[in-house]
Parts: structure tokens; sequence; C-alpha cells
């Protein structure tokens, strides 16, 4: 045993996960790049395009958010 207890915490989740958009309007079209937190990500159902601010339906898939978000995230969905 040794006395030296390291302080450092190194999160395994990462904080942000950022996912990459094309707007849905054939008429704009723009990628959207979208950072969502742990929260925002398992409430995602869509984005709002920042060129032309309509809304895009959408749905984050399983290999976009972390394996730890994903089992919070099956606790939580219970429908
Ligand atoms: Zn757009």
């Amino acid at each position: 045993m040794t006395k030296a207890k390291s302080k450092f915490y190194f999160p395994r989740t990462p904080l942000l996960v950022q996912i990459e958009r094309r707007c849905s309007f054939a008429d704009c079209g723009l990628r959207n790049q979208i950072g969502l937190t742990k929260a925002e990500a398992i409430e995602y159902r869509g984005f709002n395009c920042s060129q032309c601010e309509r809304w895009n339906e959408d749905q984050l898939s399983r290999l976009e958010t972390p394996d730890s978000w994903c089992a919070d995230n099956d606790a939580r969905t219970t429908n």
C-alpha cells in the first residue's frame, strides 16, 4: 500500500458529443455542427439550422453517444 493518492481524476465520459447534421431543407442543406452535453443528448429531438433557422427533427444514433451515456439513457427511458 502506498500513501500517495492521486488526486487527478480522469473522467471516462466525454462532456460533450459533437455531431454533424445536414439541414434537411433542399434550399438550404447547411452542415450544422452541434455540440450536446449529456443532458442535451438525452433530450435531443432535433435542431434549429443555424442558417435558415428552421427546425429539423432528428435523433441521435447509439453510435454517436458514448457507451456510458447510453447506459444512463436506458435507465431513464421507460416507455
Ligand atoms: Zn437550413
